[in-house]
């Protein structure tokens, strides 16, 4: 078909503020104002790239139609302006032949929601028009495949029917008519097919005319922003529901006319290893929906460039000139017409965290991307998510051995899940682990899915599926989730109303053990054990590496055991936090501590000589494993949450002082004695630090450090630090005074969070309860990744002391999952010392490095020291 590109003006609009863009007037950085469609069609389209011609209607225009409940007054001539521009342009008539204006309505958000099925092909078509499209092309099937096409999404997506009837209806209809039927009688009758589907299902038909046509698809497409899937997608990302989305007109293009014609998803690197090649699929003689929807399963994209060198070699072109526009791996969806490429849409392509890490890497070293935007292209959990649990190697290659490989299929999104098989995603929503505390490992297994599987696919561990591609809607929602999936397994068949399935013809009831391999595709039949934790990656230390460089900061790492404290060092911890009362549980010392304890009165003196030598020999060995990085040691916290159910309350009913931070000056002198002969024994130099927790007051902290002086000076002994940790808000309130009185001062971010919101244990954790409490929007904000506005007043004040005491050391201890807006803050507050838990120590380090660079500075400070160099193995 022709590409006419005759320059055409359009009129301003009739009302106020303008709501309807030419490609070419949009601007490609407002994704918030134009989606993020229309937002990459606008830079495609201003780097001279084969876009075609259309016109996008802004966010604002949608926010306006959900208020007012449709169209808003004004915007439909506004449309029908730039419909008239298009017809100039394209040298085509809206509604008439003999070349009729087809187009596509599609929507586009800001933040891209994949599948969501809103998009309406082939608009413009009645029984006319068909007709004049059968005659230009001179191909009546095309015509009536098209014009079916058409009748089915506009039935689903306008009318809300069941398009797949009236595509049977339509489709049976054409098959009926005569070897020799005239177009118009083709044409009619599929029309008339699809007319009594929908008169009968849902009482009225597809308007014939175009205009009515493309104002009832832009308001569903408009409404579709509330669907119940479009909400659900929204909570489960944690999308604001107020954005809106855009809808981007755009003439058609056919990628089922003739040949060579076809339609593709090129990503420019690997989404599943960030590998630089070209990686996607084709399906000849198919318009786009195909390949998206995963209904059939295309060509590897190497395959079909081998049949068309030339068109894919120009992709390729494009591809990189994309890459350069966006600083990051792109993918793109294109059609190519008889020969002619298009491409109609481009984002930053979604990855793996592996993909993630490789591309933000890759870009750095081709000097494609400069250091702080490498460093923002990995998030916080795609870190983490590179240390997710794994099957065991031996176990694996043992079962592979043993036959246990059922099924095999191509891995569209790594990482590896065992479960129970469940073949329907209400009833994976029911069980899964979503679902609530009791939930199980679930694995989803489909012929395909659908939007409409959403829920089922959020509560399950994996997913499988027969038919699709590494593009199907189920591979790309796997990798937004991050959950392992498997799909096109052509030998898998699923039952769904008998609720079993089988692999090459061997059955299996629901609730058969299945395993799955993201990454190989293999399925198999039985639970695998996983382990969490594999080596380390070159990539990934380089990007971490460089946020340390700016943000230059100490970030301990939790430790119990010696395995942990060398762990911590792998992962880059520049010193090691350690627990005593964690290590002497783990080590059985405690209980005979707590006899000791027990058996005490009040007017004794306590006797804990044995207790120092414990405490000595249980940490000589983690203290050597620390290879000289810093070492904080937590006291013994008798009402540490952890250990009441260990102790009991028994203890504090029969020795309340105990609940006290320094009731027995006698206790914390045998730990610092323990703590610098054990320093002292491995030839440690650099003072190690004990901290004691739930200090109030600047007494409490002076005789902390009292106790501290007088134990470890001497002979055979080490100076340890004097340290405090604050957790509650009174003593963030006086830090100030407290950290005149000793050396460093630690305060527990959950641990206040929970003093002020009156929370007791556990309840700050990740998971139930307090997620569905969020979730039904009863706080104003979670407080496990939120600050509230009264944590941070005190996190400023805190901030306030730490400038005003120069000589403490100042530190932030975050529990759980390290939040990248809390460390934003922390960061941007001052502080440079942060204590987490072990496996959030990389996350802690790429969030510190974003801060850094957001700040702008990137120089160092004078209270800032440089950090202590760090090992990252490989
Ligand atoms: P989604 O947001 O689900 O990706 P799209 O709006 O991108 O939906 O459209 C769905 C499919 O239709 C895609 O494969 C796209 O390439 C194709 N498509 C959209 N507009 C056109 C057009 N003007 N010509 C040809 N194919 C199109
Ligand atoms: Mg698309």
């Amino acid at each position: 078909m022709d590409a006419q590109t005759a320059s055409a003006s359009v009129p301003e609009p009739h009302t106020g503020v303008r709501r309807v863009f030419r490609f070419e007037d949009a601007e490609g950085d407002r994704p918030d104002l134009f989606g993020g469609k229309a937002a990459g069609l606008a830079r495609m389209k201003a780097a001279d790239l084969p876009v075609p011609p259309g016109f996008v209607i802004t966010t604002a225009a949608c926010r306006e139609a959900v208020l007012e409940g449709g169209i808003p007054p004004g915007l439909a001539d506004e449309v029908f302006d730039h419909v008239s521009w298009l017809e100039q342009t394209t040298g085509r008539a809206f509604g008439a032949g003999p070349s009729p204006l087809l187009v596509s309505v599609r929507s586009g958000a800001q933040i891209s929601m994949p599948g969501m099925m809103d998009t309406i092909l082939n608009l413009g078509l009645n029984p006319a028009t068909a007709v004049a499209l059968a005659r230009e092309t001179e191909d009546l099937d095309f015509a009536a495949d098209v014009f079916i096409r058409f009748c089915k999404m506009y039935a689903e997506i306008v009318l809300g029917a069941s398009g797949d009837d009236v595509a049977d209806a339509a489709v049976a209809a054409r098959q009926g008519c005569p070897p020799a039927a005239s177009p118009a009688m083709v044409m009619e009758s599929i029309a008339a097919a699809a007319a009594a589907v929908l008169v009968d299902d849902v009482g009225r038909g597809i308007p014939d005319d175009p205009r009515q046509q493309l104002t009832a698809a832009i308001e569903a497409v408009f409404t579709s922003w509330n669907s119940p899937r479009a909400v659900t997608y929204r909570n489960a990302k944690q999308i604001s529901h107020d954005l809106g989305t855009a809808v981007v007109v755009q003439r058609m293009v056919f990628g089922n006319l003739g040949a060579p014609s076809g339609t593709g998803v090129v990503f420019s690197r690997d989404p599943l290893t960030g590998v630089s090649d070209l990686y996607g699929e084709y399906l000849a003689g198919v318009q786009g929906e195909d390949v998206v929807a995963g209904t059939s399963t295309p060509q590897p994209l190497a395959e079909a460039a081998a049949g068309l060198p030339d068109t894919f070699a120009r992709l390729g072109d494009h591809l990189r000139v994309l890459e350069d526009l966006y600083g990051d791996m792109v993918d793109v969806e294109f059609t190519i017409e008889l020969g002619t490429l298009y491409l109609l849409q481009v984002r930053a392509g979604k990855r793996t965290a592996q993909a993630a890490v490789r591309v933000a890497a890759d870009l750095l070293r081709e000097g494609r991307l400069d250091a702080e935007r490498a460093l923002s292209r990995v998030s916080a959990s795609q870190v983490r998510e590179m240390e997710r649990p794994c099957f065991e190697g031996a176990v694996r290659d043992q079962a592979r051995a043993e036959g246990a490989v059922v099924g095999r299929g191509i891995g569209a999104s790594p990482g590896h899940a065992s479960g129970i098989a469940v073949v329907d995603a209400d009833r994976a929503a029911a069980m899964g682990r979503g679902s609530g505390a009791e939930g199980r490992d679930v694995i989803l297994i489909r012929p395909t899915t659908s939007p409409l599987d959403l829920h089922g696919m959020l509560a399950a561990q994996g997913i499988v599926t027969s038919r699709g591609g590494a593009t199907s809607h189920a591979a790309v929602v796997a990798r937004a989730f991050d959950t392992p999936c498997v799909v096109g397994c052509s030998d898998l068949e699923v039952d769904v109303d008998a609720r079993r399935f089988a692999f090459a013809g061997r059955w299996f009831e629901e609730g058969a053990s299945v395993a799955i391999d993201g990454s190989s595709g293999e399925v198999f039949d039985r639970v695998l054990p996983l382990s969490s934790y594999h080596g380390m990656d070159t990539d990934l230390g380089a990007l971490l590496t460089l946020g340390d460089e700016v943000a230059r900061c100490e970030v301990y790492g939790r430790a119990t055991t010696v395995e942990q404290v060398e762990r911590v060092r792998q992962l880059g911890g520049s010193g090691i936090a350690m627990r005593l009362g964690d290590i002497l549980a783990t080590s059985g010392e405690i209980e005979e501590l707590l006899r000791v304890l027990v058996a005490q009165r009040e007017t004794d003196p306590v006797n804990l000589k044995g207790f120092e030598q414990v405490v000595a020999d249980v940490l000589a060995p983690r203290l050597e494993a620390a290879e000289g990085a810093s070492v904080v040691l937590r006291a013994v916290d008798l009402v540490a949450d952890d250990f009441a159910e260990l102790l009991g309350a028994d203890l504090i009913e029969r020795q309340p002082r105990l609940a006290l931070p320094v009731a027995i000056p006698a206790l914390i002198a045998a730990q610092v004695a323990g703590l610098a002969t054990a320093a002292a024994r491995v030839g440690v130099t650099s003072p190690p630090q004990l901290t004691v927790r739930h200090v109030n007051d600047a007494g409490e902290a002076a005789e902390v450090k009292r106790i501290v002086e007088q134990e470890s000076s001497g002979p055979g002994r080490v100076p340890v630090r004097a340290g405090v940790t604050l957790t509650s808000p009174r003593a963030v309130h006086m830090a100030a005074d407290i950290a005149e009185r000793c050396d460093t001062v630690w305060v527990e971010v959950r641990g206040l969070q929970a003093a002020l919101f009156g929370y007791g244990r556990g309840l700050l954790k990740p998971g139930d309860p307090l997620d569905d409490y969020v979730r039904r929007h009863l706080l104003a904000g979670d407080p496990r990744t939120k600050l509230d506005g009264l944590t941070i007043q005190l996190m400023t004040s805190l901030a306030a002391a730490r400038v005003s005491r120069p000589g403490c050391e100042f530190g932030v201890r975050l529990a759980g999952p390290v939040a990248e807006d809390v460390v934003q803050f922390l960061f941007q507050a001052g502080f440079r010392t942060y204590a987490v838990d072990d496996g959030e120590i990389r996350p802690a380090r790429i969030c510190l490095g974003q801060a850094a660079f957001d700040e702008g500075s990137g120089s160092t400070s004078p209270d800032h020291p440089v950090r202590p160099k760090r090992k990252e193995t490989q």
